[in-house]
């Protein structure tokens, strides 16, 4: 496929059809292109605000290749669509990020291989295939220890902590999984959690956003302070030169995330990476007001071929967004009166306990506050 430069009018195929989709369509729009949007689920929000639409399974080999002749480029806000699926595609149109680095990321036991082949620390892993696997890997690394499917999980889904040798029967507890492919993890004794989110352009430009701080409720994040309060220069960095080198040996062209554990031990901060993101990432939203681009825009320049935007705070103004979980988004008047917040809602129709309705997003006090 070869992979021409995009101009305003071109149309844009994107795969998934969540608040991540949507917010890249809607940007995409500001730039003069159409999205066509690929997803399984009618209901999904991204179908509200695109040009074109497709709604066919993942699988659907005829679908795939039918989108992919349909449009410009094609990107993906979802990373468990199957290598097959990108492989279809990028038969088809050029693909961002590419199918490697997706197959890559995808899997939390070549991710954690990857990383740490580049000289990247990640929390010391073992592969669990059996429940004999699970002995061996709970005998080297000790616990407390975290077992997670090595694909499909998300949002806290698939994963579950050890604290102690009587937890479960092994073969229960392996059910439990239904029999998925997992990993154990040794426990990260972390600080804080913290991540990166960057773009790569297709001429191997890079353009960090600052290191934000996420907090976690419930496995799901709650909120994210940018820049992370706290940390040294040094540390600030070091996740970004982290998230370069990734980005660069991945080939990677678009948006990332990479979600890293602060760690102090006799007062040093180090850091492990704990996961990849391939697409724009929750802990982004915040720079759809508080940066001079948004990961959004962002990421449709990389695709697209164009130059990469600034990444800067904009003003040097601290930020915070909150996600607005479930029942949190009947608030949505309140924070329509609330001067200076940035209310975003995502058009889902239901709001179940643990979905991501919408998030608000506040700029203020000074840099590094
Ligand atoms: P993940 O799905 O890998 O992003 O994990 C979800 C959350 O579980 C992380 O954001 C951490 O809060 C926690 N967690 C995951 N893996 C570990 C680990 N190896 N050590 C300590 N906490 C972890």
């Amino acid at each position: 496929m070869t992979d021409r430069i995009l101009g305003p009018g071109s149309t844009l195929g994107i795969v998934g059809g969540g608040q991540l989709g949507r917010m890249i369509a809607l940007a995409a729009a500001n730039y003069g292109l159409k999205s066509h949007v690929y997803a399984p689920d009618q209901d999904s929000p991204a179908f509200d605000v695109a040009a074109r639409t497709t709604c066919a399974a993942y699988d659907d080999a005829e679908a795939l290749a039918a989108f992919a002749q349909s449009v410009d480029a094609v990107t993906y806000e979802f990373e468990n669509i199957p290598r097959a699926t990108a492989d279809i595609l990028a038969r088809h149109a050029p693909l961002h990020p590419n199918a490697e680095a997706l197959s890559t990321t995808q899997d939390r036991l070549s991710e954690k291989d990857f990383i740490n082949g580049l000289g990247i620390p990640t929390a010391p892993f073992r592969a669990v295939d059996t429940p004999d696997d699970l002995d061996r890997a709970i005998e080297a690394l000790g616990l407390p220890a975290v077992l997670k499917t090595r694909r499909f999980g998300y949002d806290g889904k698939g994963q579950r902590i050890l604290r102690a040798r009587a937890e479960g029967d092994r073969n229960a507890l392996f059910a439990e999984f239904g029999g998925a492919p997992l990993i154990l993890e040794g426990f990260v004794p972390f600080e804080r959690e913290v991540s990166v989110v960057a773009a790569r352009g297709r001429d191997g430009s890079f353009a960090a956003f600052d290191l934000c701080e996420n907090e976690h409720r419930d496995h799901i994040l709650a909120l994210t302070r940018v820049p992370a309060p706290g940390l040294t220069p040094e540390t600030a960095r070091a996740a970004l030169d982290i998230t370069k080198r990734i980005a660069d040996a991945l080939g990677y062209v678009g948006v990332l995330a990479v979600e890293m554990f602060l760690v102090r031990a006799d007062g040093a901060e180090s850091l492990v990476v704990n996961e990849i993101a391939p697409r724009v990432h929750n802990s982004g939203h915040w720079t759809i007001e508080g940066a001079l681009t948004s990961q959004f825009a962002q990421h449709v320049r990389a695709v697209c071929g164009w130059p990469l935007g600034d990444p800067a705070r904009v003003g040097g103004l601290s930020v915070e967004m909150r996600n607005l979980i479930g029942a949190q988004a009947d608030d949505w008047r309140a924070l329509l009166a609330e001067p200076g917040a940035h209310l975003h809602l995502y058009g889902k129709g239901e709001a179940r306990p643990g979905r991501k309705m919408g998030h608000v997003t506040r700029l203020g006090g000074s840099a590094g506050a």
